[in-house]
């Protein structure tokens, strides 16, 4: 089976347009939340993963929409996000959010958006963090988001782990026999640098996972966002990959 994995889209409907169109071939899709949140089109996103055979979990901007998080914790641009988005929501999309667990296992892979220590909060983002959540996986690999940065995190030695940030066009790792921890970075606003799109495709007979990047119209997004009246910087940041 081939599954395409993808997290925070965050209402980014171009980029999740060209992420589809971009994997092209695939079974089924793993989505490890915060499909909404900073982004214009948050219900439209939802409803296009809806026409895919897919799993997904919640990631802490879903949960903030759905108003299930004091929002204290979140910086002021997010907060003002979560509260458009909360607003925006239909009631269809606002049922199929709020069934959405925060964690799953499909055979040897644990999907979860943060960790499976805080599925909500923690950030995988240091080997460190990463041989700390791999003591607590039930699983050999785990999926996560979160970050919005690429990155495989593979077991070494006892004590440590083995961290491969994820640049460029397509990086293919083969999974061996230990632990992994793996982030396909994100579709709908990276964050390291790198403007486009990122998602990963998971293929469980050969044991590879497939970092690719896609361009999609980011003016486009931009400019949705800007007339929604949500903030400006998060039109901004998507230019840049911030
Ligand atoms: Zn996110």
């Amino acid at each position: 089976m081939v599954y395409l994995v993808l997290a925070d889209v965050h209402g980014n409907l171009p980029a999740l347009e060209a992420v589809l169109a971009a994997a092209a071939r695939f079974d089924e899709i793993w989505c490890l939340g915060d499909l909404v949140g900073y982004g214009a089109e948050p219900d439209e996103c939802v409803e296009l993963l809806r026409q895919y055979r897919h799993v997904a979990v919640a990631g802490n901007h879903d949960w903030a929409a759905l108003g299930r998080l004091d929002l204290d914790d979140f910086n002021p641009i997010a907060r003002i996000s979560a509260v458009w988005t909360g607003k925006r929501l239909t009631p269809a999309t606002r049922a199929y959010l709020e069934a959405l667990p925060l964690q799953l296992v499909v055979g040897p892979y644990t999907i979860v958006h943060g960790s499976v220590r805080h599925p909500l909060w923690e950030y995988i983002d240091s080997a460190a963090a990463a041989w700390d959540n791999m003591q607590g996986q039930s699983t050999p690999f785990c999926l996560v988001g979160h970050t919005h940065v690429p990155a495989v995190y593979t077991e070494q030695s006892e004590k440590r782990t083995r961290e491969f940030l994820v640049q460029g066009g397509s990086v293919s790792f083969a999974l061996g026999q230990g632990r992994a921890v793996l982030n396909p970075g994100s579709v709908g606003q990276p964050r390291d640098g790198d403007w486009r799109a990122a998602f990963a495709l998971l293929d469980t007979e050969k044991a590879t996972w497939t970092v690719h990047r896609v361009e999609y119209p980011v003016e486009q997004a931009q400019e949705r966002i800007l007339r929604a009246g949500l903030p400006a910087q998060n039109a901004f940041r998507l230019a840049f990959g911030r």
